[in-house]
């Protein structure tokens, strides 16, 4: 059965491999889970995760400007728009990023190497 291929969108924002689509970026696959940890390589087709040491610190920035655009976005929003108070908005926001910083990580380090690793459509199965 062949299933159809994701997006490079669903594959960023699904955490899977930039180059298949089809492997699991990290261990645990809860988007919204606490766990961090990658695999070493992609259990599909074996590209490289990590291709050098200190390869996701450029990730620490996607994820920095990502989030204040965000955060300043639903500020806006919600000051001007939905007319609360800026103590509501921060505290709202406070716990709101409390909630999703999991997975602002993770799909950080997603964007990250889908910027480095080109989509290969016919890439072979490593699976015995
Ligand atoms: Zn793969």
């Amino acid at each position: 059965m062949a299933s159809k291929k994701k997006s490079y969108i669903q594959s960023t924002v699904g955490l899977t491999c930039p180059r298949c689509r089809e492997g699991a970026l990290f261990e645990d696959k809860g988007l919204f889970s606490f766990k961090y940890r990658m695999h070493k390589h992609c259990h599909h087709c074996g590209v490289d995760f990590e291709p050098e040491p200190g390869f996701y610190y450029g990730a620490m920035f996607v994820s920095y400007i990502g989030s204040g655009f965000f955060l300043m976005i639903c500020a806006l929003l919600a000051v001007f728009v939905l007319k609360l108070s800026l103590p509501v908005t921060l505290i709202t926001l406070f716990v709101f990023i409390l909630l999703v910083h999991a997975y602002l990580f993770k799909v950080s380090r997603s964007i990250w190497i889908h910027w480095f690793v080109k989509y290969d459509p016919q890439v072979p199965s490593i699976k015995p």
